[in-house]
């Protein structure tokens, strides 16, 4: 499989996307238009670098509104398509990108159009050149893939084919199964995107909110897995429109890009098994089963502490080698580091996983080429494998314990015996994300660890809605929702414009808070008004709205059951909430979480 990618995709002059395209292991590219014109490289420097670079100038794009014109336009068509024709053997390429009309078509006729591409075809060839003609989804006339196929099969010319893009066909809906009616020959090109399923218009859909393959919602592995059974051998490019894309930094978004291709790659080899291809599939790796440890990092972790010890965590004491402690309540577990942490207010700075095939997932992480979390250890310590999240996270995995603690709590000395308490574990880890590093989150968990995306959603927060997206370990214990905040609160903040948490799961959340205030723990605070409401919206008694309130406890009900929970303050860029879910109630107190914005912004 050859990949490719559109210059537009990444941020930069046309040079440094080419350097960061090569540096992605991209095997080649297409030029752009717009980027060409900007660059102040001439066309042969352009193909001197891209050589240099071991990248192949796989389509030249875009070359618009060539067809279902009239005569004197067609007239100028040609006039227009020799001079690009000519800059592109100064490029050294022989493919190029024409769209279907949406400007300049007057007639609607396929024998109009097909002859028109005939005339461009016969053109091209004696350029050496041929022509990918793509129906774009708002085309004027030709606005279906099987259209623009049916055009070019009368066109019967060696010089024209067909550009599968996958937004045009997938955000429309059409039917895929024409497909395998092209033969593989004939297409010529495929470009690949990714989409949420948005209510606007196609063409500002397809202009700002496309995404990598892996990262939206269009089945991307059946569209390619067609296109592959059809007989096509040519490259695989990425064609992202997208905002964000187009404002980090070039480098790191070429490697995000490269890495939704091979999440592809293992995607389209599961429903191909037996394609002669040379797809290669990632090692299998279940969802991680639980959350081995969260750790929390700081110069200074005394406030943590004291905090934990309120709310019921035993101290285990004391690592046998680093300024790190660990803290424990049931199958929770706080590490608490003061390494390497000088100047750092708390924040979440790693999550382990327990997951049943530690070495898959560190095949995986390979082969996706993700940046890799070292911590040193020493001969009598268990190895922690882990890579780094967009948002800097660093995330560990470990084989899963069969029984009882983990191997590597037995490195930490002079602890307390464990107290008894009503907290189980961990619930979800909540994970502010930056503004530009979401759709890269996604892509990690999912292809990295085997999450899914479980729901997303939006809550109103004092400053405008956060943003969250749940993932989710398929029969595992593991929810991570990713949390952006609006980007008036990004701006304000550099990097991570939310706190992070960690909820903690309870079967009695109310002991949790009544023994916890016993040792002097105030929660957040939450105002009367919110107690007033759900009084109104749920069936509940006088007196148990009354203990709700006494106990700033937060509660929120769907079909299957009820959620009951409370907050600490903040400390630093992290706090924790304290859960109990009655019931198969799945969600994440979406309707409390306003009002806990608002209450932080408060304080
Ligand atoms: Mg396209
Ligand atoms: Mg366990």
């Amino acid at each position: 499989m050859r990949t490719s990618i559109a210059t537009v995709c990444i941020s930069g002059t046309l040079a440094d996307k080419l350097h960061a395209c090569a540096d992605a292991g991209f095997d080649g590219v297409e030029i752009f238009e717009p980027d060409l014109l900007a660059a102040a490289e001439s066309p042969e420097e352009i193909a001197a670098l891209a050589a240099r670079l071991g990248l192949s100038l796989d389509l030249y794009q875009p070359m618009r509104d060539v067809e279902g014109v009239d005569d004197e336009a067609l007239a100028a068509v040609l006039h227009r398509a020799e001079a690009k024709f000519r800059l592109m053997r100064r490029l050294g390429m022989d493919l190029v990108l024409c769209c279907s009309n949406v400007g300049t078509a007057t007639i609607d006729d396929d024998a109009v159009s097909a002859d028109q591409l005939r005339r461009l075809g016969d053109l091209a060839a004696g350029y050496g050149i041929r022509i990918a003609f793509e129906a774009l989804a708002w085309g004027r006339f030709i606005d279906d893939y099987r259209r623009a196929w049916r055009i070019v099969e009368r066109a019967d010319h060696p010089a024209v084919g067909v550009c599968l893009d996958s937004f045009h066909i997938l955000s429309r809906g059409h039917d895929l199964s024409a497909i395998s009616d092209i033969p593989g020959e004939k297409i010529f090109f495929v470009q690949l995107a990714d989409a949420p399923r948005l209510s606007m218009d196609v063409l500002s859909w397809s202009r700002h909110h496309r995404l990598f393959p892996g990262e939206g919602e269009f089945d991307l592995a059946d569209f390619t897995a067609r296109i592959v059974d059809a007989g096509y051998t040519g490259p695989w490019s990425l064609e992202v429109f997208n905002d964000t894309f187009r404002q980090t930094d070039a480098r790191r978004t070429a490697r995000h890009a490269r890495r939704s291709l091979r999440w592809l790659e293992d995607a389209v080899s599961r429903v191909l098994p037996d394609a002669p291809t040379d797809l290669q599939m990632l090692p299998d790796s279940a969802a991680p089963s639980s959350v081995d440890f969260v750790e929390v990092k700081a110069e200074d972790t005394s406030a943590i502490e004291e905090l934990l010890a309120q709310l019921g965590f035993t101290s285990r004491g004391r690592h046998r080698t680093k300024p790190v402690t660990l803290w424990t309540a049931g199958e929770a577990r706080v590490v608490l580091n003061e390494q390497h942490a000088r100047g750092w207010e708390p924040r979440l700075a790693a999550i382990g996983l327990e997951v049943d095939d530690a070495e898959a997932v560190d095949l995986r992480m390979g082969e996706l080429r993700v940046p890799r979390a070292y911590r040193r250890t020493y001969a009598t310590e268990e190895r922690l494998d882990g890579a780094v999240a967009p948002d800097g996270t660093e995330v560990y995995w470990a084989q899963a314990a069969d029984e009882g603690d983990p191997v590597w709590v037995r490195e930490f000395d002079h602890g307390e015996p464990e107290r008894a308490t009503a907290i189980t574990g961990v619930d979800h880890v909540s994970l502010s994300q930056p503004w530009d590093a979401v759709e890269e989150a996604t892509l990690f968990y999912t292809a990295g660890f085997a999450l899914r995306v479980d729901s997303a959603t939006e809550v109103p927060g004092p400053r405008g809605l956060v943003t969250s997206r749940v993932l989710v370990a398929p029969g595992g214990d593991v929810r991570l929702p990713l949390n952006v905040a609006p980007p008036i609160l990004a701006a304000e903040r550099a990097g991570v414009a939310l706190p992070q948490h960690v909820a903690f799961a309870s079967d009695d959340v109310r002991a949790v808070a009544r023994s916890a205030r016993d040792r002097g723990f105030a929660p957040l605070e939450m105002p009367g008004n919110y107690y007033d409401d759900i009084a109104a919206r749920f069936p509940l008694t006088e007196a148990q709205v009354e203990e709700l309130r006494d106990l700033h406890l937060g509660y929120d009900r769907d079909a299957a059951g009820a959620y009951l929970h409370f907050y600490t303050r903040t400390i630093g860029e992290v706090f924790f909430e304290f859960v109990e879910r009655v019931g198969g109630y799945a969600g994440y107190g979406a309707g409390t979480a306003p009002v806990r914005l608002t209450a932080q912004g408060r304080r």
